[in-house]
């Protein structure tokens, strides 16, 4: 590999180690791999990934940039060291989890999908109460897909996760 690639879990979990070779990873991935593959550590830890913990100015820069296009909602602690890993190193980001992908493309950063064809626009998201309408900021803490992310201000309905209209 001759730029920095820096590989999500699903490109841990799907390429050779031949094609991890050299790829650049966040700490938190050990972790994840432990829980989701655990068969699958070994073959990890056996190609020479750069494993590297983001300084904290990326990762505010990251967690700036997520707040600006609405991802930061849904997006894992993992993926936001994953993009502020790539902002630090101008790196391409190899992953199929379609926030990430937006922020990629916002911040004008490489991507490419690891299995699936990837977005062809950029998304933004936005926490809306299904009750009232009311469109609540972006939060500063991230939250998984589908979690409840709180009720709403005005009428106290769970508020949801959506692509912005
Ligand atoms: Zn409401």
């Amino acid at each position: 590999m001759s730029r920095v690639e820096v590989l999500d879990t699903s490109a841990l979990l799907s390429w050779s180690v031949d094609a991890l070779e050299g790829g650049f990873v966040v700490e938190g991935q050990r972790a994840e791999i432990n829980r989701i593959a655990p068969e699958r550590i070994l073959s990890i830890e056996a190609a020479r990934l750069n494993w590297i913990s983001p300084s904290n100015n990326s990762l505010k820069e990251a967690t700036e940039l997520a707040m600006v296009t609405g991802d930061l909602v849904g997006l894992s602690k993992t993926d936001l060291s994953i993009l502020a890993l790539a902002l630090e190193k101008n790196g391409r980001v190899h992953t199929d989890d379609y926030r990430l992908q937006n922020l990629c493309s916002a911040a004008g950063l490489e991507w490419s999908s690891v299995e699936t064809t990837g977005i062809s626009q950029i998304w933004s998201w936005e926490v809306r109460c299904p009750g009232c309408g009311n469109v609540e900021e972006a939060r500063k803490e991230t939250a998984p897909a589908g979690e409840n992310v709180g009720n709403c201000k005005n009428c106290g309905a769970g508020l949801r996760v959506s692509r912005k209209r």
